[in-house]
């Protein structure tokens, strides 16, 4: 009997019938499509949140996890969260303080967060090669107009990783070549209420006036699909 050899990390986690694929999912539109759609495509995933402790991040994480039941199945393995504080980097920032947020007038460079995708990125990259998993997915557009979502970013980060752990991580964007139009139109069929976008929450709702809800509103109005979010501020 001729046997093939097991690459030596491929064993429990990509059993069965399709290679699980690690997801980072904050629950915001973006992710929480791509979530669908892998789960769609009959992929099994592997979601990772990390807290960074941002001023949203506890409706983030709630809305998450409603999300995350809502998709529940076989395919989709329980969250796993990773702590990663930046609050003693952030110091001051608006993200940690919730003061003087971007509102809907501001452009979109406005909501960066320095390093944001390396600081999401490192801790998955490294659980997927403890435990057995080869791609990690990402769910930034083509249009994101900051400098660590670039192509170059994440084939040097990649690169970078898989000298730092001697492993052979893929990291995937399914959306880049996408608009956000395309993006909704992929997720018109999901329950999108259950998504959350606010940087500003008013009592666990979408602010309804910060940079992100004008984003969201937005993106509901091109694609021409109901808005069913609750927002605390009307438009
Ligand atoms: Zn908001």
């Amino acid at each position: 009997m001729i046997s093939t050899p097991h690459p030596p990390n491929a064993a429990q986690p990509n059993s069965g019938p399709s290679p699980t694929v690690g997801l980072l999912v904050s629950g915001g539109l973006d992710s929480g499509i791509l979530l669908g759609k892998l789960l769609g495509e009959g992929r099994r995933v592997q979601p990772f949140y990390v807290r960074a402790g941002l001023f949203w991040e506890q409706h983030e994480l709630a809305a998450l996890r409603r999300l995350l039941d809502h998709f529940a199945s076989d395919l989709l393995r329980p969250l796993v969260e990773f702590e990663m504080p930046l609050t003693d980097v952030y110091r001051d920032h608006w993200s940690v303080t919730g003061r003087d947020v971007p509102d809907a007038a501001t452009p979109d460079e406005a909501v960066y967060l320095p390093a944001r995708n390396a600081l999401l990125v490192i801790k998955a990259a490294v659980w997927c090669g403890l435990n057995g998993i080869d791609e990690l997915a990402l769910a930034p557009l083509g249009s994101n107009p900051f400098a660590d979502a670039t192509p170059e970013f994440f084939h040097g980060f990649e690169q970078s990783l898989n000298l730092a752990t001697t492993g052979n991580l893929r990291i995937t964007r399914p959306f880049a070549p996408l608009h956000k139009n395309d993006v909704m139109q992929i997720g018109r069929d999901f329950p999108l209420e259950l998504t959350f976008s606010c940087i500003a929450p008013i009592a666990g709702l979408h602010c309804g006036v910060c940079n992100k809800c004008a984003e969201r509103r937005e993106a509901f109005r091109r694609a021409q699909l109901i808005d069913r979010t609750r927002y605390a501020a009307a438009r």
